[in-house]
């Protein structure tokens, strides 16, 4: 099935400041304390227009996705 917002992998690159913005965006996905981590099990295709809106706002341009 061709799925529009398909969302295969979401990590993280190293330098992350932790500034908590993907996770205000996507709190499903992201979750930041010491570290921002993409949670286990995220619905990633579900949130797939937050994520790249994540990887847009990401003040270091940390944040990597493949779809
Ligand atoms: S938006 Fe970027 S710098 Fe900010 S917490 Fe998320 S990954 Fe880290």
């Amino acid at each position: 099935m061709d799925h529009k917002n398909s969302m295969k992998k979401v990590w993280i690159k190293p330098g992350c400041i932790t500034c908590g913005t993907c996770e205000f965006i996507a709190p499903e996905v992201f979750e930041v304390t010491d570290i921002c981590r993409v949670k286990d099990d995220a619905p990633l295709s579900d949130y797939a227009a937050e994520i790249k809106q994540s990887i847009r706002q990401c003040p270091v341009s940390v944040i990597e996705a493949e779809d």
